[in-house]
């Protein structure tokens, strides 16, 4: 089987990738939402080792991401497609912007990162792991997160006692339950 392969709206950057996915995910940080148009970056997350550029020369544009982190984003600048992101605190990762592959249909989304700058009217899959921000340690941190099925997300069953309420209303004798029994 061929190497999944992608490039850009007009063909001037092409590239190639070879090994497995890291993990797929969606960033809705604002940032993201001007490259993108609006949405989020669907993206699939590679080893940078296994991405290489076989056409054109993309260009870069880096930004400090709200933990202070340097992102840069990696486009044509012929027609303006989005390609990679990386993050220089995590230099062995590439992120894959899932629109530039020549097959798209690839993308399983396992994580919703930055939610917290989702707009209202982007719709979340409630089935996919979500992440207010960057877990504190990035990508490898979500990556650990996915892949350790130990961790659930726990739901605290608090069991509320309701019988307050009624004993209160008795004593009182002004409940309108009470008013109706009598
Ligand atoms: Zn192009
Ligand atoms: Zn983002």
């Amino acid at each position: 089987m061929a190497n999944r392969a992608g490039g850009c709206l007009c063909g001037a950057v092409r590239y190639e990738l070879s090994g497995r996915a890291q993990m797929d995910l969606s960033c809705y940080c604002r940032d993201c939402q001007y490259v993108s148009g609006g949405g989020p970056a669907h993206a699939i997350v590679m080893l940078s080792k296994d991405v290489s550029i076989t056409q054109g020369e993309p260009n870069e544009y880096w930004t400090v991401s709200a933990k202070g982190r340097r992102v840069t984003r990696v486009f044509c600048d012929k027609c303006g497609t989005p390609l990679f992101a990386r993050n220089e605190k995590l230099p062995q990762y590439l992120a894959v912007k899932v629109g530039s592959l020549d097959d798209p249909t690839v993308f399983e989304p396992q994580a919703n990162i930055w939610t917290k700058s989702a707009q209202p009217w982007h719709h979340l899959d409630a089935a996919i792991s979500r992440f207010k921000e960057n877990p504190e340690l990035g990508v490898a941190a979500i990556l650990e997160f996915l892949r350790s099925s130990a961790v659930k997300l726990g739901r605290l069953f608090g069991k509320r006692r309701g019988t307050g309420a009624s004993g209160e209303a008795r004593d009182k004798g002004s409940g309108p339950g009470q008013a109706a029994g009598e």
